[in-house]
């Protein structure tokens, strides 16, 4: 694929959570259908998608026949079993591509990345067993976090060492899986850099937003970010390296640590971003649509900040805010659309314009 796609297109989407959703919808802006291909039934994204496929990830006669559907394949979520992607990309290019995928689906091998591109990660150490534990100890100092190598999100799969007598329980709370020991970062704050690079290899970053976490889930994004102008620089300029290295066309979220010794890569996620999500109104071209350009082999959208946001998400109960919400002036409501509100769970958004 190396035209441009044409407007009128179908783009195939992996997996349909609010990701998911959101990009079918800046997609349709732009004139492409969308299928979605995702196991579990009433999908949010199936909501605005022109097709919906509900098959597991290893049929393999669904994956080939929505692969055919498709002229290119991309995805919300970074865990998609290695031999479904096999089958697609058989048919379809899948972008972002595989090495993205690879890098980003154990955290061993992403920290071992970033810091093989000479960006600063917190000390971290491979853990199997009781040994390696210890020995992985001797390296980060403590406090420190165990977080299982793959499959962890919204903070989940991790346990934190405040004393080496955490050392026992936080290797059975991984249940024999493969861990990475992290050195604790004392940051002031957490920023992230939402940035995208085109199939011509233009990139392009918007604004870094300040995050706040509760309970290991995403609570609010503030653009501007509290950074100076280097720090600023630094964010821009290392994300772009990250994007170069991986060969990479679609959007990425770059997660760091600020700290007094700079600027630490905690996590990379190779799609849409749940921090970028201020974009929908801080920005002439969100994030959505800059990966639908990227992934369709457009030029990149402007995606300059024109306006202050504060985004925060609806999780659980949040929801019964919606009628108070839905009456706030200078709130722009997101919702998903999911049937079944449930503690934890992400519902929808409120992005509020305050400058
Ligand atoms: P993660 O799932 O790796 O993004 O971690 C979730 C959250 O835990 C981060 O956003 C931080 O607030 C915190 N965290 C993760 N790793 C570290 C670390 N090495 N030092 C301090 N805090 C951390």
């Amino acid at each position: 694929m190396n035209s441009p796609l044409p407007s009128g297109a179908t783009i195939g989407i992996l997996g349909g959570g609010q990701l998911g959703r959101m990009l079918s919808v800046a997609a349709a802006r732009l004139g492409f259908k969308t299928h979605v291909f995702e196991p579990g039934s009433d999908a949010p994204a199936g909501h605005v998608a022109q097709t919906v496929t509900t098959a597991a990830y290893d049929d393999a006669g669904a994956l080939e026949r929505f692969a055919q559907s498709v002229s290119v394949v991309t995805y919300e979520f970074e865990n998609i079993p290695t031999e479904a992607l096999d089958i697609i990309e058989k048919t379809v290019p899948i972008r972002p591509g595989r090495e993205a995928l690879r890098v980003s689906q154990d955290r061993l091998t992403e920290k071992n990345f970033l810091q093989d591109l000479g960006l600063q990660v917190a000390p971290y150490a491979e853990v199997s067993d009781m040994g390696s534990l210890e020995q992985a100890i001797a390296k980060t100092g403590i406090p420190a976090i165990l977080k299982t190598r793959r499959f962890g999100y919204d903070g989940k799969g991790q346990a934190r060492l405040s004393s080496a007598d955490d050392a026992t329980g936080a290797l059975s709370d991984m249940a024999g899986q493969p861990a990475v020991l992290e050195g604790f970062v004392n940051f002031s704050h957490e920023v992230s850099v939402i940035a995208a690079r085109s199939a011509l290899g233009e990139v392009a970053c918007f604004d870094p937003g300040e995050n706040v976490h509760r309970d290991g889930i995403l609570h609010t994004t503030t653009v501007p970010a509290r950074l100076s102008s280097a720090q600023r620089t630094d964010a821009v300029l290392l994300a772009a390296r990250i994007l170069n290295a991986l060969d990479y066309v679609g959007v990425m979220g770059v997660e760091l640590f600020v700290t007094p010794q700079g600027l630490i890569v905690n996590e990379i996620a190779p799609r849409v971003h749940n921090s970028g999500h201020w974009t929908q109104n801080g920005c002439a071209v969100d994030q959505f649509e800059q990966h639908i350009r990227a992934v369709a082999g457009w030029p990149l959208g402007d995606g300059t900040r024109h306006s202050d946001v504060v985004m925060e998400n609806l999780i659980g109960d949040d929801m019964d805010k919606v009628p108070a919400l839905a009456r706030e002036a200078g709130a722009a409501l997101h919702l998903y659309g999911k049937s079944e509100t449930k503690k934890g769970r992400k519902m929808g958004h409120v992005n509020r314009v305050t400058g």
